[in-house]
């Protein structure tokens, strides 16, 4: 399903839910303005128009808006296709890439079933970051110095790294406003790496920052997984983490990925979103959970993860 399809699916979805206000972000000046990092993924993809890039935003507001006691602003890889980009998925490892919006799916999931138990405690900020990561003449390419939000600058390492750069510029975003609502937590939720699949076969990689660190957030979420059958690992991510994404030539803040580095890829690819998204230094809840082993992959079907174990924690139920 291509991002058009997708805003398309999803208003269908929430038509006639009053508590839900959804929002579409699809000019091409303001993706480039405001998510330059998204922008360049979708570079090779804006020649044709139902592959164009979209920032759709998913918004839950309780009926009693007094009540709300957290805001769960949740960021999803919606990279609707991964080819891999120019750095091309090659021997057949680009099969099952379709699903690599999972992360984006469970976004709108979690916000459709708010919409129906209708927790009056919770507003939720969803936001779908959406783009095909394409290969054509216009593709962005290993070695490109990128702007992002920040005002960082980024080189571009590999162009298959793309799900960090999807999602950078909306948690930078979120990141400046969290703490004007009230008792924030930031996620990103994505089938970001091969490497999280690889640590922990078909479970969950959950990482806080400091912040959600010191509430044992994902020790939480673990317990609450157990509750409904969605397999969680605690993740930690260490100092090198962050350090490994610094810049390594003149001019560049960031780096994509380190291809060098040999071990830690899960960890450092939210070390970087950590980086990117200026939450070092911010004092705001991020946990970043890593369904690229969890999702499902074809011939299986898709999990859902990490849906229940939302509903479990935050209290959306019948209950
Ligand atoms: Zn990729």
């Amino acid at each position: 399903m291509s991002p058009v399809k997708i805003v398309d699916y999803v208003k269908k979805t929430f038509a006639g839910c009053s508590n839900v206000v959804i929002t579409a972000f699809d000019d091409d000046k303001y993706i480039k303005e405001e998510f330059p990092l998204l922008a360049a993924v979708s570079r090779a993809s804006n020649r044709v128009d139902r592959h164009k890039p979209c920032v759709l935003q998913i918004v839950y507001t309780p009926s009693n808006e007094a009540r709300v006691t957290e805001t769960l602003m949740l960021i999803g890889k919606g990279v609707t296709y991964d080819t891999g980009g120019a750095d091309i998925k090659i021997s057949g490892k680009m099969a099952g890439m379709s699903r690599d919006k999972s992360g984006a799916a469970a976004v709108a999931g979690f916000i459709k079933a708010c919409s129906i138990l209708k927790p009056p405690h919770l507003k939720v900020i969803g936001t779908l970051c959406l783009c095909r990561n394409s290969i054509g003449a216009d593709s962005y390419v290993a070695d490109e110095l990128l702007v992002s939000r920040s005002g960082k600058t980024v080189r571009v390492t590999n162009t298959d790294a793309e799900g960090r750069f999807a999602m950078a510029d909306a948690l930078f975003k979120l990141g400046e406003v969290a703490n004007k609502h009230i008792n924030p937590h930031i996620y990103t939720i994505a089938t970001l790496t091969g490497h999280a699949r690889a640590c922990y076969g078909g479970y969950i990689a959950a990482m806080d920052n400091y912040a959600a660190r010191a509430t044992n957030h994902s020790n939480r979420l673990q317990f609450s997984g157990t509750r409904v059958a969605e397999g969680i690992e605690v993740s930690v991510i260490r100092p090198e983490d962050l350090s490994v994404n610094d810049g390594k030539c003149k001019g560049d803040d960031l780096i994509q990925v380190d291809m060098e580095a040999k071990a830690r890829h899960h960890q450092l690819a939210a070390g970087f979103l950590i980086k990117v998204g200026g939450l070092e230094d911010r004092n705001v809840k991020y946990t970043h959970l890593d369904i690229a082993g969890a999702a499902g992959s074809p011939p299986e079907e898709p999990t859902a993860v990490p849906i229940l174990t939302l509903c479990h924690l935050h209290k959306v139920t019948t209950l």
